[in-house]
């Protein structure tokens, strides 16, 4: 298929699953704010694209949507996609700054504040994007100090609802729960299976989630489908009505976005005899998922204490450098990063024979029968499921007036996985002032759980700082 006819599929998908729904009284979000059929999606979908109209933002440009997990968030966020009009998610977990940083790295002339239904000038001279059909642009944490804007093509949303509404193992009709911001790109897994099969997505706010009931809200809307990063099922263990006699209809659980371990298949097994349970793997800039696995008691069984993250996805091959580096080549490769050529230059590769992008992942890995993820070979890490660049955190902390030097530790579990985040800093501000001034521009998870004030970092014999002695350092603080 050429890029033109899988442009023309995807837009005769949306307008028949959005305008002419095959189970229009059928709920189609229940969202944090309200709870919409397909048919009354139709109509919101088209009221939001008036509204936006009158705007008369410049063709081309992107429009920012700002919000928390609200039915009305997904509507724009489909009316976006029905229309042709690239957004850019953005949730209140953002503090303001960075919601301003974005809008002005990608010269957005409105913001889309879901909460109040406005559209905000944000005062930037609207600038058409240079990529045209593109889908969606998603902002993740970046190395050098600022967030790096993931662009997403058209082609490689409709190549991935095709195969996820394939390859899931999701019921006929599924009922999808999310629990992740549409800010990360987890969050598009419900959304567009949703969209794919004319299902039902159950979004949760992070006040539902923290609720003592909150299985309430999935027991009572059936769900059937559940999408999160193994962090979040963790957490839910710790609840022990969240088994298949509370949650009957609960049949199917994808993982993705970090290190899925046996153990918690183990615990999911013994709450869920049932259920199957998915690994699915993929960057932000492979478009949310490339790989994905159903864990069977086989592979459960296996000598292998790392679980695999499965086969590619159609249209794309995995290659695996001599350093053992992925390379994803395939139709989900993104079209680049939003103004940084240089990084693109870096990341992305083109290749004679390969029709598609390469994107070198920084993951490492290797294939067994079944592809299998062993880490980075970065300094990017996951710490509860979020994505981030230690040397953002760094940047941001430099950045700062009073600041002279700054050290950003992940503290590691002894089984794996980031334990929490540590900050030194050679300075006469207070850790809470610091902390203060961090969570402007950066979100909540950014800010180190630990500051500790030094009076100059400590270098090992090879003249580097010791960041051995400051992991200990922190560990006993
Ligand atoms: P993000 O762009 O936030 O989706 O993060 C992508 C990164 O998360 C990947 O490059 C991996 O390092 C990690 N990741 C995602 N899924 C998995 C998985 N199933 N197993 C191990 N690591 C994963």
């Amino acid at each position: 298929m050429n890029l033109h006819s899988d442009l023309q599929a995807l837009q005769d998908f949306l307008r028949a699953a959005l305008l002419d729904p095959a189970r229009p009284h059928q709920l189609a979000i229940s969202g944090s704010d309200e709870a919409l059929s397909w048919q009354q999606l139709g109509g919101a979908v088209t009221d939001w694209a008036q509204r936006y109209q009158r705007c008369q933002a410049p063709s081309g440009t992107p429009v920012v949507l700002y919000g928390h997990q609200q039915a009305e968030f997904a509507v724009a966020i489909y009316s976006c996609l029905l229309n042709n009009i690239p957004y850019i998610p953005v949730d209140c977990i953002y503090p303001q700054e960075r919601l301003k940083e974005i809008c002005h790295l990608a010269s957005a002339p409105y913001y889309y504040d879901v909460a109040s239904r406005q559209f905000v000038a944000t005062g930037e001279v609207g600038q058409p994007l240079a990529e045209q059909d593109l889908a969606y642009i998603m902002f993740t944490s970046g190395s050098t100090g600022k967030p790096k804007g993931v662009q997403i093509g058209r082609e490689s949303v409709w190549h991935f609802m095709q195969w996820v509404r394939e390859d899931f193992a999701l019921p006929e009709v599924p009922v999808l729960m999310n629990h992740a911001v549409f800010s990360f790109d987890l969050s598009l897994i419900p959304l567009l299976a949703n969209l794919a099969t004319g299902g039902h997505i159950v979004l949760n706010a992070k006040e539902d989630i923290a609720a003592e009931n909150w299985l309430d809200r999935l027991k009572n809307n059936d769900v059937s489908v559940w999408v999160s990063t193994p962090s979040f099922a963790y957490q839910k263990l710790l609840s022990p009505q969240f088994n298949s006699d509370y949650l009957p209809a609960l049949g199917v659980f994808v993982f993705i976005g970090e290190v899925l371990n046996k153990a918690l298949v183990k615990q999911l097994r013994r709450r869920f005899p049932q259920a199957k349970i998915l690994n699915s793997y993929g960057p932000t800039e492979a478009t949310i998922a490339t790989t994905v696995v159903e864990i069977t008691d086989a592979i459960l069984n296996s000598q292998n204490d790392l679980l695999p993250i499965g086969t590619m996805m159609p249209e794309s091959h995995m290659e695996i450098t001599a350093e053992g580096e992925m390379i994803i080549w395939g139709k989900n490769v993104m079209r680049g990063y939003l103004g940084l050529p240089q990084e693109n230059a870096q990341k992305l590769l083109r290749r004679e024979g390969e029709t598609w992008r390469g994107y070198k992942t920084g993951d490492l890995g290797y294939q067994d029968g079944l592809l299998y993820c062993q880490g980075r070979n970065d300094s990017q890490i996951k710490l509860n499921g979020y994505r981030i660049e230690i040397n953002e955190i760094e940047n941001r902390l430099l950045a700062m007036s009073g600041i002279r030097e700054a050290v950003v530790l992940p503290l590691m579990k002894a089984g794996g996985g980031v334990l929490r985040i540590a900050a030194f800093c050679v300075t006469n501000l207070a850790p809470d002032a610091i902390k203060h001034s961090l969570s402007q521009v950066v979100p909540s998870y950014m800010v180190p759980s630990q500051i500790i004030i030094q009076e100059a970092l400590p270098l090992n014999p090879n003249g580097k700082i010791d960041r051995k002695l400051l992991d200990s350092h922190a560990r006993s603080h």
